[in-house]
């Protein structure tokens, strides 16, 4: 399919995922998919992740209550790289947790593959912005813990350490400790340790919103890489629309609060991308006009708390 710039740039409604890896990958066009006679019934396919009419009141110490999120239904396919964008407070985070399995909803299921989420798995792992990664643990003791913790055999973790830390570009900083590394390296690091348990779910909270714009493009080529290499779902939650349209298969934006999906913007641009790209750029804008709105709601929420005061 020829992309032009007005399929590229329009909002779109539901669309059947096709991944980025049967088009083009790193500017290699990948082998042909042979096309088989459309079987009369169509096998159905079910989605990796599916939050169907999701809603989340939170108590508050006023009795009220705040619904963060309200009645949200969103599908993600196995192997589709999702953007979540939305303004500060529209319940980013609280979306990630419940898909986390971290917190329960008020109403609504959270499906992956179909089953009912109950609580946290190893099938999903959650990467946030601070990390999390043990100080009194080198490079490598970081990697391994979580397969420690899964009693996986000495000979086996090492064999992983050994191809996370490659996969990451690490393994010269294998015996270093935490605070030795710059902050891109802390990203990756934290990467190969959310990797090392093999999830089919990464959700990755602004991971890298603290990075220098220099860091955090090369970190947007090996993340790419890596998700293409793994195969694995990314839900990736940010407030940067350039960073969603260089990153996504497709955009999800949410509403300030109570955080409703408010569009959906389909990226099919190939990759790998540059943050620079003219498309990407007319991508972000697109996305930009639609989200300043919902960035006014939350100033002018914000403003009348203050004058309340
Ligand atoms: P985002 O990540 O989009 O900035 P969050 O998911 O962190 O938003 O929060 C959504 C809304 O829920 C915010 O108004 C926030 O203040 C509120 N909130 C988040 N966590 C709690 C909590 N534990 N108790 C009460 N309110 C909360
Ligand atoms: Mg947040």
């Amino acid at each position: 399919m020829s992309v032009s710039p007005r399929n590229v740039l329009q909002p779109v409604a539901r669309v059947p995922y096709r991944g980025v890896r049967d088009t083009v990958f790193h500017g290699k066009p990948l082998a042909p998919v042979t096309e088989f006679p459309a079987p009369h019934v169509a096998e159905p396919v079910v989605p990796k992740v599916a939050l169907d009419g999701i809603s989340l009141r939170y108590r508050t110490t006023s009795g009220e209550g705040l619904l963060a999120l309200d009645n949200i239904s969103l599908e993600v396919e196995a192997g589709e790289f999702l953007c979540v964008v939305g303004p500060s407070g529209c319940g980013k985070s609280t979306l990630l947790h419940l898909i986390a399995g971290l917190q329960p909803q008020t109403s609504g299921t959270v499906l992956v593959d179909g089953k009912p989420v109950q609580g946290p798995g190893t099938d999903r792992i959650l990467i946030f912005q601070e990390l999390g990664l043990f100080p009194w643990l080198t490079v490598g003791g970081n990697v391994e813990f979580g397969l420690k913790m899964k009693n996986v055999p000495k000979a086996e973790r090492e064999e992983k350490v050994q191809h996370l830390l490659r996969l990451v570009q690490l393994s010269k900083f294998r015996d270093s400790y935490i605070h030795q590394l710059s902050g891109g390296m802390r990203q990756r690091v934290a990467l190969a340790r959310a990797l090392a348990t093999g999830p089919d779910v990464l959700l990755m909270d602004e991971p890298f919103a603290a990075l220098d714009a220099q860091t955090r493009d090369l970190l947007h080529d090996e993340l790419e890489r890596i998700w293409a290499e793994t195969g694995c779902t990314i839900i990736f939650v940010t407030h940067n629309v350039r960073e969603a349209a260089r990153l996504a298969d497709r955009v999800a934006l949410l509403t300030f609060r109570p955080g409703r999906v408010k569009e959906e913007f389909r990226v099919n641009l190939p990759r790998p991308r540059h943050m620079e790209h003219p498309d990407v750029t007319r991508m972000a804008r697109t996305i930009l006009d639609c989200l300043r709105e919902e960035i006014n709601k939350s100033l002018e929420v914000e403003y009348a708390d203050e004058k309340a005061r």
